[in-house]
């Protein structure tokens, strides 16, 4: 079992993202014991707070004041003060404020102890059906519909799941846009996960579109959309490799993985057993 909070650390404490009975006791007890909380918003955070009674003071912590909140948590830490860092809901530094501050205490030599628990995108991936072996997490698209458009236009050869966050008031925008990864792509819409109106809507892009255009988007949503299909994607010589190593650990051989591979993607069985071949005995 861990001890007490150690003087000197960051936290990095997950709390629920809908449904209180999510928050470990692990959270709990550091939250408990820590001298402060930063919290990207303190009145949140306080009726959280004062659910479980605790009673450690707080601090912000967001977009806004993260510069100087840095350097003056660090300031802190550095004099030995244990300090728990959360969000609004969910993992902090995922889509939300803790990366600058994580990375100012990785660089000055501070530890930093994560208290896993919920998170949106793992939520909703573990959940969707679609393959979880690997995955991209792609957090919030561009807003502007210009720069949307050109970096799906990158993510359409990728082949593997991939995870967006998005705000219901751009739902619509985001899956009529989505359909330039193809509008026969597998999508589920995980909506208000962990709370009384979860749903998980599994179907295509094309149909969700269609289905969004008369349904007013209520609530949290993360999509999942499935990568492309091998066969489809452009393959880079780097992707082929990810593909082959993927298949030498699960034990198949190098000539046995080269004939999967171009059964599957209709490239030369030769070509992909060259690459085979330059891959080193352990990677
Ligand atoms: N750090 C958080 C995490 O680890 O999940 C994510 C914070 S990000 C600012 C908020 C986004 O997460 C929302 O816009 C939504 O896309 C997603 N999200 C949060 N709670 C959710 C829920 N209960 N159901 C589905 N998506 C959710």
């Amino acid at each position: 079992m861990p001890s007490d909070p150690k003087p000197g650390t960051l936290y990095l404490v997950s709390t629920p993202i809908g449904n209180l009975e999510d928050m470990s006791f692990r959270a709990v007890r550091i939250l408990q014991s820590v001298d402060l909380i930063a919290a990207e918003d303190t009145r949140h955070t306080g009726k959280l707070l004062h659910h479980f009674q605790i009673t450690t003071p707080q601090l912000s912590y967001h977009d806004h004041n993260r510069q100087s909140r840095t350097s003056e948590l660090l300031e802190r830490l550095q004099q030995g003060k244990a300090i728990a860092l959360v969000t609004d809901a969910g993992t902090p530094g995922i889509s939300d404020p803790g990366y600058e501050l994580t990375k100012a205490c990785a660089e000055a030599g501070i530890p930093v102890v994560p208290i896993p628990g919920p998170s949106a995108a793992i939520a909703a991936l573990a959940a969707s059906g679609l393959a979880s072996d690997r995955f991209v997490f792609e957090g919030f698209l561009p807003a502007k519909a210009q720069a949307r458009r050109a970096h799906l236009e990158t993510l359409k050869p990728e082949t593997r799941t991939l995870i967006f966050y998005e705000a219901p008031h751009r739902l619509r925008a985001t899956l009529q846009d989505l359909q330039i990864l193809g509008t026969e792509r597998q999508l589920v819409l995980a909506r208000e996960l962990t709370k009384l109106h979860e749903e998980l809507w599994r179907g295509t892009v094309g149909e969700a579109t269609v289905l969004y255009s008369d349904r007013e988007p209520q609530g949290e949503f993360t999509l999942v959309v499935a990568g492309a299909p091998l066969n489809q994607a452009t393959l880079s010589e780097a992707a082929i490799i990810t593909e082959l190593q993927s298949l030498l650990k699960q034990g198949l051989s190098r000539s046995a993985a080269s004939r999967q591979l171009a059964q599957e993607t209709d490239l030369p069985r030769r070509q992909i057993y060259q690459l085979a071949l330059s891959l080193p005995e352990e990677f």
